[in-house]
């Protein structure tokens, strides 16, 4: 594919001198892993030690105007994600075809339906939400949405000491003069702030904070300097961290419908786990999912914040009249749409039909995503046509949609690694930009809506995906320009 190739020039010259290079590394590595900038090591687990989680040397160049225009739009695209999750009739229709077809969105949704039935126990939902960016580099380096992570939007912890890591290095490199251009990153507490405020609306006095994990916690750090944080600021909120299995097997509603765990009623469920199939291997997770969303627990996310996190939701938002729908006609509702790029839907009617038409005519400009959250599941380049032509008659194409291919300015740099020799080769990286928003509130009430932070991850410019959990990507933070 012949790719325009835009560039951004790195934050200071380079390459570096070998030995320079090789020292900064060794005093980085050590920053990092002093600091909790760490991992467990997937390869050789074990829960004694931590690695250094991979991050990018220098900070990366990014657009000062474009970076503020995705923090000014931060609240209100949390109003607008609480409403679409608020909007029954519209979650009904914009689901209802990739429900056929996509089991687990089905199962989810399953519990949505059962509770709004039953009557919802608690009306107060907690966002702690991310929204994430591309650079679209060939349209003068624009800001372009990803995606909308409504659930387990991670990495805001890691990321508030990253400028820290990053303004270290720079100035033992000798260009202390640049760090003014990177902005702080209060990620870590305002997501915190989020579940004490949440804890404080409910006002159960003894009550608990439950962190949903998995099995096996790679992401150790980033989960734990939540606890630890909140710990610090309010040591008299008591954290539990449950496995979905450990909540079905040691939690009951009582008559109130008040979730107890340990004979403490439960305040606020925080989800680090839950987002992907994998992690319901059995029905006992899926009726602990259902139990706590029967509970009068403040939830985050909620089942409906959950569905609203859908990329067939994102679709269906970037439709002509939509975000309308939802926001009026004003110049707010411009701003955000011209954030999306051409998102578009495959279900069997004309508008499918031209999307697949346009895709196979040109497969390189397009991804193609399924309703999946923590990275590794979307299909590019090529794949897209052989995916569309075997695809094209059967209905599991409507458990995807179709997204235009974003195309990031390259910028030069280093990535640090562990195990990977130094010094290490000077590549092309592209980064993506993270906005982290809390928003606390019923469907007619919204009680808190802030824009907390943010976080930048940086991957090859070859590979597709650049996810720092799943070994892809690396830690960054901006240096705006
Ligand atoms: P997930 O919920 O699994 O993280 P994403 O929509 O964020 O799904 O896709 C995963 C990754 O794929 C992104 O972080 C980004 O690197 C890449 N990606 C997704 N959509 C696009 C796109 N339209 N253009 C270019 N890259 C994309
Ligand atoms: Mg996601
Ligand atoms: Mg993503």
């Amino acid at each position: 594919m012949s790719q325009p190739e835009p560039r951004l020039a790195p934050c200071i010259p380079l390459p570096l001198e070998d030995k320079a290079l090789t020292e900064i590394i060794e005093k980085a590595k050590d920053w990092a892993l002093m600091h909790g900038v760490g991992m467990r090591d997937k390869n050789h687990f074990t829960k004694d030690a931590i690695q250094f989680a991979p991050f990018v040397l220098l900070p990366s160049p990014f657009p000062r105007q474009e970076f503020n225009k995705a923090i000014e739009l931060q609240t209100v695209l949390n109003e607008l994600m609480h409403k679409v999750a608020h909007d029954e009739a519209f979650l009904q229709r914009t689901l209802q075809n990739a429900l056929e077809v996509d089991e687990f969105t089905a199962n989810l949704y399953n519990i949505w339906v059962k509770v709004k039935e039953e009557g919802i126990a608690q009306s107060v939902t907690l966002g702690l939400f991310r929204s994430d960016y591309l650079m679209h580099g060939p349209d003068n380096n624009k800001l372009k949405q990803v995606e909308f992570n409504t659930i387990a939007s991670s990495f805001g912890a890691i990321t508030s000491h990253l400028p820290t890591l990053n303004r270290y290095i720079i100035r033992q490199l000798g260009h202390g003069d640049i760090v003014k251009n990177m902005p702080e990153n209060r990620a870590l507490s305002g997501l915190c702030t989020g579940i004490t405020d949440a804890y404080d609306l409910f006002g159960v006095p003894n009550a608990v904070v439950v962190f949903v994990v998995e099995e096996v916690s790679y992401n150790i750090c980033d989960q734990r300097f939540h606890e630890f944080e909140i710990a610090e600021k309010r040591p008299d909120i008591t954290i539990f961290r449950k496995t979905l299995n450990e909540i079905y097997e040691e939690s009951s509603l009582n008559d109130k419908k008040q979730l107890i765990i340990e004979e403490r009623p439960v305040a606020v469920v925080y989800y680090r786990s839950g987002y992907e199939p994998a992690q319901y291997p059995t029905q006992r997770e899926w009726d602990a999912r259902l139990r706590v969303e029967r509970s009068t627990a403040i939830k985050c996310p909620s089942i409906g914040y959950h569905l609203a996190g859908t990329k067939k939701v994102q679709q269906a938002l970037a439709t002509p009249g939509v975000l309308e729908g939802f926001m009026g006609a004003g110049g707010v509702t411009g701003r955000v749409r011209d954030i999306f790029t051409g998102l578009y839907s495959l279900d069997f009617d004309d508008s499918g039909e031209r999307a697949v038409e346009m895709a196979l005519a040109d497969a390189t400009r397009f991804v193609l995503k399924p309703q999946r959250e923590g990275g590794g599941h979307n299909v590019y380049g090529a794949d897209v046509r052989d995916a569309l032509l075997r695809m094209r008659h059967g209905r599991e194409r409507m458990a995807y949609i179709l997204m235009e291919r974003i195309l990031p300015p390259l910028v030069k740099g280093y990535v640090v690694r562990p195990g990977a020799s130094v010094p290490p080769p000077l590549v092309d990286l592209v980064s993506e930009l993270g906005i982290f928003g809390v928003i606390i509130g019923t469907k007619d009430k919204i009680y808190s809506n802030k824009q907390v932070g943010h976080m930048l991850r940086t991957k090859l410019a070859d590979a597709n995906e650049g996810g720092v959990a799943a070994g892809l990507g690396a830690l960054d933070s901006p240096l705006l320009v």
